[in-house]
Order: C-alpha cells, then sequence, then structure tokens
C-alpha cells in the first residue's frame, strides 16, 4: 500500500462524510449522517490486485498493481500465459 493511495482514500473518506453531514443539516436529522459510515472505504480492502488460478479458482498473495501480481505469484510457484490471460497456481499447472 502506497502513501499517495492511503491520502486518495482519506481524501474520499472527507468527502463522502462531508456530502452526508450536509444532507443530515439540510433535511435536519442527524441520524442521515450515519449513511456516511457505509460509504467510507477501508484502505486495505482496495487498490488490491491478485491472480486468480483458472482451472481451481484459487487466489494469489495480493499485490499494489497487476504487474506485481503476476511476479508475486511467480515467485509462489503460480505460473502465468499471456496468451489468453490464463494463471495456473502450484497444485494445477502440472494436470
Ligand atoms: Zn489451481
Amino acid at each position: 500500500m502506497k502513501f499517495k493511495e492511503i491520502f486518495i482514500v482519506f481524501i474520499y473518506n472527507i468527502i463522502v462524510v462531508a456530502i452526508w453531514a450536509g444532507l443530515a443539516v439540510f433535511f435536519n436529522a442527524w441520524w442521515i449522517a450515519l449513511f456516511g459510515i457505509l460509504f467510507i472505504s477501508i484502505p486495505s480492502t482496495i487498490h488490491r490486485h491478485y491472480r486468480i488460478c483458472d482451472s481451481c479458482g484459487a487466489k494469489s498473495a495480493p499485490a499494489d498493481s497487476a504487474e506485481e501480481a503476476i511476479r508475486v505469484a511467480e515467485k509462489a510457484g503460480w505460473v502465468h500465459y499471456d496468451e489468453g490471460n490464463r494463471d495456473y497456481c502450484p497444485y494445477c499447472k502440472n494436470k
């Protein structure tokens, strides 16, 4: 997770909270602001890339970019085929 991505999520969360707080003030109902919580993003759950095995559906370790995800997966014994953008986990590559 890069600092820049955390910063973007931080700004996004402030905007989301500000919009819902604004609606709460506009309609004079404090509980509307609670809906803002539903739209707040947690940095670790976004901008994560991973490969999915085309045979069994297993997920590789997450990485910060699609290219890095392929590299991380290959280090863990996965096989990536550019043709068809296919991936196979260590268990399925020999089948
Ligand atoms: Zn597999």
